[in-house]
């Protein structure tokens, strides 16, 4: 009798254990795994019910069926495990596809800037003439007079004074008309020696066409120093141009007048689309030259306005305009477009010529 009723007890938890991995195979959410738990392997379980008979068993056949108790219970648990990892990886594909994430869609394009053709000049510009000990300084934009042109050796009735070529703010403070106050604020400050760079905005009154601009942008060099002549200037300008349009590039200097420097020269360099052969070449007219700046031995009267005795120093300087050297170098036809701000022109420079 002890017998027959272990045989039913064992065929019991068979039956139990096959009911509950098939039911956790076919279960499709956390929820129903959890009610399976409950059902087989809770307190009041199926598993607990013969567990609670196992009373009723002989001592001799008791471990028998507690032993298969035991192995049902950890078969279930394996099966409700395999369960739950393949209902979380259902779960987390369904989350997927309502995340409308489909890989077969071209990706976002992250877009790279680059820098403006004029900072791309003015940055180049400065590479070519750090190494000759220059540093770069700024200044405001907002000039006093006396900065922009009374220490510059501007008379008070000089043309580039009036009202029709300067934007004056009141009658003492205006909108720099070239970066040259760097140049004075520069050397109130510093004693010699001095080799100083100045790029920036500058500000004149003139409508917006073609080929000009009320705002544009220079960048002017000063060295002074004890027994600096002219062949330095003519050095540091060919080497400057050198580096900056080639090794083959020539210079010529043409004679030419400033308030804040004498003597004072034009430098022309070899003409960059023809190589200086001229004959029909468009860019620089069939002359084979091409104008780039403005240069000449800082006047005396320009050191001693800022404190400087022109006996023990002299200097020399120059100026040029960075539209200018952008519109050479790409052959860009109209100068309003390096301020419209179109990035369609502007993705065309990378940086290299
Ligand atoms: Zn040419």
């Amino acid at each position: 009798m002890g017998r027959k009723l272990t045989a039913y007890r064992m065929e019991d938890l068979k039956r139990i254990e096959r009911a509950a991995i098939q039911r956790a195979e076919s279960a499709k959410t956390a929820q129903e795994i959890a009610t399976i738990r409950a059902d087989v392997l809770g307190k009041k379980g199926e598993l607990g019910t013969v567990l609670r008979s196992l009373g009723s068993l002989s001592a001799e056949e008791r471990p028998k069926v507690g032993q298969q108790i035991n192995t049902s219970k950890s078969r279930i648990e394996a099966a409700l495990e395999a369960a739950m990892v393949r209902v979380e990886k259902g779960r987390l594909e369904e989350e997927l596809v309502a995340g409308r994430f489909d890989v077969t869609l071209p990706g976002r394009v992250v877009t790279m800037g680059s820098p403006h053709p004029l900072r791309i000049v003015e940055r180049d510009v400065i590479a070519t003439l750090l190494p000759l000990g220059f540093t770069v300084a700024q200044g405001p934009l907002v000039e006093h007079d006396w900065y922009n042109f009374g220490a510059l050796n501007f008379p008070p009735d000089h043309p580039a004074r009036d009202q029709q070529d300067t934007l004056f703010v009141s009658d003492e403070v205006l909108l720099r008309t070239h970066t040259s106050n760097v140049q004075v604020r520069t050397m109130c400050k510093q004693k010699p020696p001095v080799r100083v760079l100045a790029p920036g905005m500058v500000f004149r009154r003139d409508e917006l066409d073609a080929t000009h601009s009320p705002t544009f942008h220079q960048i002017e060099g000063l060295w002074v120093d004890g027994h600096t002549t002219f062949a330095h200037l003519k050095g540091v300008l060919r080497r400057f141009a050198e580096n900056l349009f080639g090794p083959e590039t020539r210079v010529r200097f043409r004679p030419s007048f400033f308030p804040f420097t004498e003597p004072s020269t034009e430098m022309d360099v070899s003409c960059v689309g023809c190589g200086g052969t001229g004959g029909g070449c468009r860019i620089c007219k069939g002359t084979g030259w091409l104008e780039i700046l403005g240069a000449g031995m800082v006047d005396p009267a320009v050191l001693e306005a800022v404190g400087y005795d022109p006996e023990q120093v002299q200097g020399f300087a120059f100026g040029m305009g960075i539209e200018r050297i952008a519109i050479l170098r790409w052959g860009v036809e109209d100068i309003r477009l390096f301020y419209e701000n179109d990035v369609r022109f502007l993705r065309q420079f990378s940086g290299n010529p």
